[in-house]
């Protein structure tokens, strides 16, 4: 489908869905403006033209939300859990038939290309799906026998919920977030990145059509300094599920601190993938670029930092840079791009200064490091390609989380050195291993620090499994039954199981 189609429809879903332009916030079942009635823009980073106005909410926003979900709550909590899967079920078939419509407003409002943001909507319905099954026993616990006692555990949804969302994949990441909270039988109030508000709002709407009741699923727009913040401060909310940068998550932290919240931490990540001299190469090749150039490399899990044997390092990189040179730049709404813009001029403006960062470290750019000048693009936030070489493993380059569309290649002799290299550094989310030897695959996954590892693949999601990170990529862990360890309080309840004289005092 040709670009003109896909923005012809974009209007039209945007017109559908925002009459007058506006992303309202959304408590109790209704669009409701800002108490103050101030609004921002928010702008596609294809053109910087605007796209939409977006509610502006300060502190009597958050608490109409958060009331929202306090009075909901035992409703809530109270439905069965085949009940509430029902709903979820509903939810994630609502999904699935506006699918086009979501993914076209993320393309636009992101900047993602268009061909990953249709796998990205299905996904959120795949998300609610998971989650809807597991509502069912989501309460179950545990009886642990004990001499002359049983002692039963059960769990309950703690509470009302803040979720906080970032920019890069805005909607998936919401789903995930929020179809395991409302499983468990927690409510909702929920805050999307102020660079992508859209799609949370039609995921809502979704929700509701499908049978949510109102109050249970709130949003509140705005910023992280505000809304965000009286959020992650308010008494009433009793845990905070975060996906956003490491620096944000320890602000949250301490914001939490006086009301004691639980909080749920997916941050940032500087991921290595190691490709011994021994890999399937071809293979290890894709996958490198796949990590690192989809998603415009705005991913956490992306493969930031290329680890590979210096006896096959030369030939990767040639054959790397073959790869890069047919990736096509694009608009996002091209079926063939597959890198559209960033996400803001903001962001460009970081991703582009650390080009000249890697040339004064004396690092070299081995292909791409700029701006893209092309007539049609440069209005938008676009940057090519980049691979820097000749970096050493304590540069910026190979430190820092750049989140863009950038590879850092660094040379390794021995398994102890990839290892090393692989750890020294401050995150520790993912990692991925590229060798045939399996021996050696579980040597170098048992020590290298990350959440999650992946050997020879790519990152490939099993629901089941769990996600997060450790060091400053995060706190706790998704999916499977970990997400309910998060949403839920556990409690125990013990049973004599003899009739028992109770000693008191008496020695
Ligand atoms: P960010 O931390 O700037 O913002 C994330 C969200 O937090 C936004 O909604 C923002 O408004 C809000 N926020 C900002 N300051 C706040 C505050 N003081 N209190 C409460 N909320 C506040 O992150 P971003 O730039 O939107 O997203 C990119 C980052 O997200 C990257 O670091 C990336 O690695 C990370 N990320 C991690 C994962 C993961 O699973 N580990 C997934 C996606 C993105």
């Amino acid at each position: 489908m040709p670009v003109e189609d896909n923005l012809k429809k974009v209007k039209d879903y945007l017109i559908k869905n925002f009459s007058d332009e506006t992303v309202y916030n959304h408590i109790n079942g209704e669009s409701v403006s800002s108490v103050s009635g101030n609004t921002f823009v928010s702008f596609s980073p294809t053109d910087l033209n605007p796209l939409v106005k977006v509610s502006e909410s300060g502190k009597q926003d958050v608490d109409r939300a958060v009331k929202a979900s306090v009075d909901t709550f035992a409703e809530w909590r109270d439905l069965t859990g085949k009940d509430r899967r029902k709903i979820l079920l509903d939810i994630s078939a609502g999904i699935k038939t506006r699918a086009e419509e979501i993914a076209l407003i993320e393309s636009i409002d992101t900047g993602q290309a268009i061909r990953f943001m249709e796998k990205a909507a299905l996904r959120g319905a795949e998300n609610f799906i998971f989650f809807a099954e597991k509502a069912v026993e989501a309460r179950d616990g545990a009886s642990l026998l004990a001499p002359e006692q049983i002692n039963i555990t059960s769990r309950k949804p703690i509470g009302p919920v803040g979720v906080i969302t970032p920019w890069n994949t805005p909607f998936m990441l919401s789903t995930w977030k929020i179809a395991p909270a409302l499983a468990a039988g927690c409510t909702v109030v929920h805050k999307p990145a102020e660079l992508s508000p859209i799609t949370a709002k039609i995921l809502l709407e979704i929700a509701e059509e499908a049978g949510l009741p109102p109050g249970v699923w709130n949003i509140i727009n705005g910023y992280g300094e505000t809304a965000g913040r009286y959020l992650t401060e308010h008494p009433d909310i009793k845990a905070i599920s975060f996906v956003g940068e490491s620096s944000t998550g320890k602000k949250i932290m301490k914001q939490g601190s006086d009301t004691l919240k639980r909080n749920h931490f997916e941050l940032g990540g500087k991921n290595p993938v190691i490709v011994f001299e021994d890999a399937d190469t071809e293979n290890a090749l894709k996958a490198v670029a796949f990590m690192i150039f989809s998603l415009n490399g705005e991913r956490c899990t992306s493969s930031s930092r290329l680890l590979v044997q210096n006896s096959i390092k030369e030939e990767f990189i040639a054959k790397l840079k073959e790869i890069i040179a047919k990736i096509k730049v694009g608009h996002p709404l091209d079926e063939e791009t597959v890198i559209g813009p960033l996400i803001s001029p903001e962001h460009e403006k970081k991703v582009c200064s650390y080009f000249d960062i890697a040339k004064k470290e004396g690092a070299k750019i081995e292909v791409g490091g700029t701006k893209v000048l092309d007539q049609k693009l440069k209005s938008g936030c676009y940057v090519s390609p980049t691979l820097f070489t000749n970096a050493s493993e304590n540069m910026r380059i190979s430190q820092e989380e750049i989140f863009g569309p950038v590879l850092t290649v660094i040379g390794f002799d021995t398994e102890d050195e990839a290892i090393r290299i692989a750890n020294n550094i401050k995150y520790g989310l993912a990692g991925y291993v590229w060798t045939q030897n399996l021996s050696k695959a579980l040597r170098v996954t048992e020590k290298m620090n990350a959440g999650m590892i992946w050997v020879n693949s790519e990152n490939v999601r099993h629901l089941p499994t769990p996600f997060g990170g450790t060091k400053d990529s995060g706190i706790g862990r998704d999916g499977g039954d970990w997400s309910f360890d998060f949403y839920m309080e556990t409690k125990n309840v013990c049973l004599p199981t003899i009739d028992k004289e109770i000693k008191g005092l008496t020695k």
